[in-house]
């Protein structure tokens, strides 16, 4: 239809995206290659009565069957960030740096802060969310080992999230004027493909994921639910600052569904005071509690769907509190049985850097896995100062 009204959220900006994938899995030219966010398979197995074991490789299987060149789990990028964004932390840590660090990998946070709270900016991590470096990392590095051009490198996402169709678009991500994500699917579209290519995952026999980004930590795998991200930095502080290896991996006072989680771990001489929020009201609250000096921590970790990325918008809908509990269970569970639990184990993530990036937090790493941010304040008084600014349009 013809809409003229303008849509606040941007939603009404949203356009089917399968034709796009469609064709490029169509197009002899094009090196298709799937990512998989953490979240997703809590959600698969949910879906399909798939055993939690099994669910990637179904996925990786069915997606094969749908025409994919390459399919990857977005927890090997998760690994990456969390290399960037825990060596981010102890820089700030040890060299005065803005405290709380805030992490940025939820882009419906980053679009919120940017509009609600442009003052709160100087907090948000500079890391590339997963999604983003491994755009970049498909663009910039895995494109040259494959020998194909960059832009015959059609990179797509599935993920449980439809701000991130909204991330992908944004004019930053891309380089040199080409996208580093092409297209994002969530995980209700490729439930669709299936049903509509007549792909049956009970019947599926599972494929392995590709080789080069296969292996994933758990670390990693717990990025897909409320207090992930914290707890896979501290996994990486914990061994940085001590120089020990860990024993134990588990930080309970991070973990579950509550909206707001506080809790102090000591590592060696020193205290790390954390907070994990996850829903749009308790951020804002958490935002007022900064700019009031209420708000005494070091670390702090903000997701907009509450829970976590689980519950995200691109996800079927938890019909019950307990699917929710289980789909928390489904990655905690993945993350006890991984044969690595830490990000810095992870022996591709070792070898990127020592074939392309060098060290964590270098200038290669600035250059393709961190960004920038910028006021979008919707106040009266701005509008009027500054043209209003065209939000991308999302295909
Ligand atoms: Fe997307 Fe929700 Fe996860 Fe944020 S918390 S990245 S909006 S699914």
């Amino acid at each position: 239809g013809h809409c003229t009204t303008v849509c606040p959220t941007g939603a009404l900006t949203l356009k089917p995206t399968l034709p796009h994938v469609y064709r490029a899995i169509h197009d002899p030219e094009l090196t298709v290659v799937a990512q998989i966010a953490p979240a997703v398979r809590a959600a698969f197995r949910e879906y399909y009565a798939i055993d939690a074991a099994d669910v990637m490789p179904v996925l990786s299987a069915g997606l094969k069957q749908l025409g994919f060149d390459y399919v990857f789990d977005t927890c090997w990028a998760a690994d990456l960030t969390i290399m960037e964004e825990g060596t981010e932390f102890l820089s700030r840590l040890a060299e005065g740096g803005v405290l709380p660090q805030i992490t940025s990998c939820c882009p419906a946070w980053v679009n919120y802060c940017e509009k609600m709270a442009p003052d709160i900016l100087p907090h948000l991590s500079s890391c590339k969310s997963p999604q983003q470096m491994f755009g970049a990392v498909m663009k910039q590095y895995f494109a040259k080992q494959l020998n194909v051009r960059p832009e015959l490198l059609y990179f797509v996402s599935i993920m449980p999230c439809n701000a991130k169709k909204y991330e992908a678009k944004r004019p930053e991500f891309q380089t040199d004027g080409i996208p580093d994500v092409d297209m994002v699917l969530t995980t209700n579209d490729v439930i669709a493909m299936f049903r509509e290519r007549h792909i049956d995952p009970h019947v599926l026999s599972p494929v392995p994921l590709d080789d080069l980004f296969g292996k994933v930590s758990g670390a990693g795998i717990i990025f897909g639910a409320s207090g992930g991200v914290a707890e896979a930095a501290l996994r990486l502080a914990a061994e940085r600052v001590t120089g020990r290896r860990m024993e134990g991996f588990a930080y309970e006072g991070v973990r579950g569904l509550q909206g707001v989680k506080e809790t102090t771990v000591v590592l060696g001489d020193s205290q790390v005071r954390l907070a994990v929020v996850s829903g749009l009201q308790n951020a804002q609250n958490l935002i007022d509690r900064i700019r009031s000096g209420d708000a005494p921590y070091d670390l702090i970790e903000v997701m907009a769907c509450p829970g976590g990325c689980i519950n995200g918008s691109g996800n079927p809908a938890p019909l019950l509190t307990s699917d929710t509990e289980q789909r928390l269970d489904v990655l905690y569970r993945l993350d006890e049985d991984a044969a690595i639990r830490t990000s810095q184990d992870n022996p591709s993530v070792q070898d990127i850097y020592a074939n392309w990036l060098g060290q964590p937090y270098s200038e290669i790493s600035h250059h393709a896995l961190h960004t920038t941010y910028r006021r979008r304040s919707m106040r009266v008084q701005e509008t009027a100062e500054k043209p209003r600014e065209q939000m991308p349009v999302i295909e």
